[in-house]
């Protein structure tokens, strides 16, 4: 215990392993190359997501000794958007997300993250770039400006004078085998489109999908913060000194449309307790998270494969059911997800690789 565990990045995997560990006991420095935690982002709503496993997600960050000191809105509407007219409201019985802040306002889950961190005692050590060989837990997120990509968000963080709503499309003339979509709650908006190639007119679909969202209704914008950011996804290869990778930096994503933040959390609190009780953090991930990764693998190539028909089709079939619960059991890696997994990683294999090997 008197040795000091040092983490890079004070991003939302790096900050919820050191409330881990700093809560059972370990000294915890953590070093992040910008000034404040969440500057990558503008204050814009994400979603922390409800769908890929049975616990509410509210419950989950409590399991991983998260307290919920951030702002949090949950609700049981949901809008799914396909083109040609195909839109239908649903009433869920349970939220499909969390909406949280991202970035460097007081509620937003960062700072709430950094605050609890320091209350345990951990000392965070800002403007202080790192390099994997100098410390045991890397959590410093995409990279940034990476020419391969995988996925490409953008959009606008605006007050507004419409109704909450929560509004998915998917259309691949607003998102490229992606989706986009439209926030608002309590005045606040985010209004955001998620590419999956041709990033080059990435202005062209935050365009369109705005020209579609203002034919739904004309609202205003106001003290709008345009944003733009990037994702890498990847399955995690076990590195060969076996040092410790979370987050987006070890590739933990949502392999089918980007909603990292759990795994990105979840993979903090293994990296915890797997120094905590001398267990392989690997391990831990290959029971839980990568079963899970594999499966929205195999997502994608569904997604990808059947475009504009498999938008139609999933709108519709789920019609009568509820969509969260369906889109759940397509997480589950069942015996013909495994199979299609090798075929699934060869189709996809340019995506699936390494940036720490690139
Ligand atoms: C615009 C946008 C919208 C998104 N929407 C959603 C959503 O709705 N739902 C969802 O679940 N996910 C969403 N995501 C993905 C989600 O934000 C990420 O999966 C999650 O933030 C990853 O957490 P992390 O801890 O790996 O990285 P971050 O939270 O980004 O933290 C990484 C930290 O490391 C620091 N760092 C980087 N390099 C170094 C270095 N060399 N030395 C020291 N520090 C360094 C950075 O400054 C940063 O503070 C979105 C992503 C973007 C870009």
């Amino acid at each position: 215990m008197d040795k000091i565990i040092k983490i890079g990045g004070a991003g939302i995997s790096g900050l919820t392993a050191a409330i881990n560990l700093a809560k059972a006991g370990y000294k915890v420095e953590v070093f992040d190359m910008t000034k404040d935690s969440g500057i990558r982002f503008n204050n814009d709503f994400q979603g922390i997501e409800n769908w890929s496993y049975e616990q509410d997600a509210l419950d989950f960050l409590k399991d991983i000794n998260i307290e919920l000191n951030f702002y949090y809105w949950g609700s049981n509407k949901l809008s799914l958007w396909a083109p040609d007219g195909c839109h239908r409201d649903f009433k869920l019985p349970r939220s499909a997300y969390y909406l949280v802040r991202r970035g460097t306002v007081e509620d937003s889950l960062d700072q709430g993250l950094k605050k609890q961190a320091l209350a345990f005692g951990v000392k965070i050590f800002y403007n202080h770039p790192i390099k994997s060989k100098d410390v045991d837990i890397m959590a410093t997120g995409p990279v940034l400006n990476d020419p391969n990509k995988d996925a490409l968000v953008s959009g606008y963080a605006f007050k507004t004078d419409l109704e909450d709503c929560h509004i998915g499309l998917l259309d691949d003339s607003c998102a490229l085998n992606g989706y986009s979509y439209f926030f608002v709650h309590d005045g606040q908006a985010t209004l955001a489109t998620c590419i999956f190639g041709n990033y080059r007119e990435l202005d062209k679909y935050i365009e369109k999908t705005l020209e579609i969202f203002k034919q739904y209704k004309n609202f205003k914008m106001e003290d709008v913060k345009k944003f733009v950011g990037t994702g890498n996804f990847f399955l995690p290869k076990i590195p060969k000194s076996r040092k410790v990778y979370i987050g987006e930096a070890g590739g933990f994503q949502d392999y089918l449309f980007g909603f990292g933040m759990r795994y990105a959390m979840k993979s903090g609190y293994y990296a915890a307790r797997s120094i905590i009780e001398g267990r392989d953090f690997y391990e831990l991930c290959q029971k839980d998270l990568i079963p899970r990764m594999k499966a929205s693998v195999v997502n994608r190539l569904f997604f990808m494969a059947f475009g504009k028909r498999a938008y139609k089709w999933f709108i519709k079939h789920c019609s009568d059911r509820d969509p969260v619960k369906f889109t759940r059991q397509s997480y589950r890696y069942q015996s013909f997800k495994k199979i299609l997994f090798p075929v699934a990683a060869i189709i996809l294999r340019k995506n699936i690789r390494d940036p720490r090997n690139s």
